[in-house]
């Protein structure tokens, strides 16, 4: 499902609760690599360790596997922070300022205005050209996972980036434990797959291990990869930065942010199902009526709080695609 007037292109499932980025298909690469590699290693080389070396090597290894596979799911499917386009632009004279001077613990920064979302982004935020969506806490958008990491997503993300480098080093390690182990038994034709399966490990593990480094360097200092990469606090030092352990303890194991937007409920589905057909019937609601939008003015700049969990409800369960007003939502599949 493909929603428009609020969220640029990201594609819903099970009724809102899990939300994409618009391409899926280098997700599915993503996981099916996953599968057939770790499937490979235990079938050959972890099944022969399995019984002349340790019974532990396949159980410690699928246990590692799952984490991985579990935390990408995740971070494909969370909502990574996407704040709602407001309805009327914060910015009304058009030719006020696109910035915004505001102090972030004694720091003076800058809030941009996003001409397609019409607000000063908070800080921290920033639009995605794939999403099209403003995110808090934007890091970058990631075309393996197929979804932006945000605010709300991101130490799924670092997980996933943990688990992967533990995985590729223990498929690399036991590979290579299997090739001597079946040389030595006279039985190296065994181990054609192992040598596969290794070599993939040993070209995946250098890129893996220094995308792990990167990020625990973010975390450290309480960066996203947007604001490292553009240099953002370079000049006047990170307003963030609460020193190492609090750095490292507010990314990874603060309380989640809620979201911006709640999924749609059945019984409010149903609602608008009746809405819009007697507005096709003539009746002509209003344009919010028909769209069965709930929406909750907020000011983007402010922080997030428990009245943000209300802020709009996904409407593009619908096919309102009605006449009247201008509050049209174009529906598409998932
Ligand atoms: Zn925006
Ligand atoms: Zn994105």
């Amino acid at each position: 499902m493909r929603f428009s007037e609020y969220a640029g292109t990201n594609r819903l499932s099970c009724r809102g609760k899990g939300v994409t980025g618009p391409n899926r298909n280098v997700l599915y690469i993503t996981l099916a690599l996953m599968v057939v590699i770790y499937g490979v290693f235990l079938a050959f080389p972890a099944r022969y360790l399995y019984y002349s070396l340790s019974k532990s090597i396949p159980f410690v290894g699928s246990y590692i596997f799952l984490q991985a596979f579990v935390l990408l799911i995740a971070t494909a499917l969370k909502d990574p922070g996407i704040l709602p386009r407001a309805r009327v632009p914060e910015r009304e004279d058009p030719m006020a300022p696109l910035y915004k001077d505001i102090n972030v613990n004694g720091i003076d920064i800058k809030l941009k205005y996003c001409v397609t979302c019409n607000f000063f982004r908070p800080p921290r935020a920033n639009h995605c050209s794939i999403c099209n969506n403003c995110i808090e806490g934007f890091d970058h958008h990631c075309p393996w996972i197929a979804n932006c990491i945000g605010r709300r997503n991101y130490r799924m993300f670092f997980g996933f980036v943990l688990f992967i480098t533990l995985l590729t080093i223990w498929v690399l390690a036991f590979s290579i434990v299997h090739i001597v182990q079946a040389a030595n038994d006279g039985v190296f034709q065994e181990a054609a797959a192992s040598v596969i399966v290794g070599l993939f490990a040993f070209v995946a593990l250098w890129p893996v291990l220094m995308l792990l480094n990167f990020h625990a360097r973010l975390v450290r200092l309480n960066l996203t990869t947007n604001e490292d990469i553009t240099e953002k606090y370079v000049k006047t030092g990170n307003p963030f930065d609460q020193g190492c352990a609090k750095n490292c303890a507010s990314v990874l194991c603060a309380p989640r942010f809620p979201r911006f937007i709640k999924p749609v409920q059945p019984q409010e589905v149903e609602l608008t199902k009746v809405t819009a057909t007697s507005a096709v019937a003539g009746s002509a609601p209003s344009a919010s009526d028909a769209a069965g939008v709930q929406m909750e003015q907020r000011s983007p700049s402010a922080p997030p709080s428990e009245s943000a969990q209300v802020g709009e409800v996904y409407d593009n369960a619908l096919r309102s695609e009605t006449n009247h007003d201008s509050t049209v939502v174009n529906v598409g599949s998932v």
